[in-house]
């Protein structure tokens, strides 16, 4: 299970909008500069994706949690029917 330090962004998320987006990114920003999960080296930068939601059209940004190796990705596609989602996995590292 999540640990404490990623815990505020542990749980799988559909986004409904563009606002939601926005406040989770926000939050993710904040957890990233404290340490408490890292960004990886991904097909899209977190900076690119702007508090106002602005975005490119796909998105695929991976996360990890440094303390007990939970993954996370953000994947947007513009170009499919779908919202975009926050998923979470279980690292294999
Ligand atoms: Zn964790």
């Amino acid at each position: 299970m999540a640990c404490k330090n990623c815990n505020p962004v542990a749980q799988k998320h559909t986004f409904a909008n563009r606002g939601e987006v926005s406040r989770f990114i926000r939050k993710l920003r904040g957890l990233v500069e404290d340490g408490r999960i890292t960004e990886f080296p991904s097909f899209t930068d977190l900076d690119r994706i702007e508090d106002d939601a602005s975005y490119p059209d796909i998105i695929e940004c991976n996360f990890g949690c440094p303390d007990c190796g939970m993954e996370f990705t953000f994947k947007f596609n513009s170009h499919k029917s779908k919202p975009p989602q926050w998923s979470t996995s279980r690292g294999r590292r």
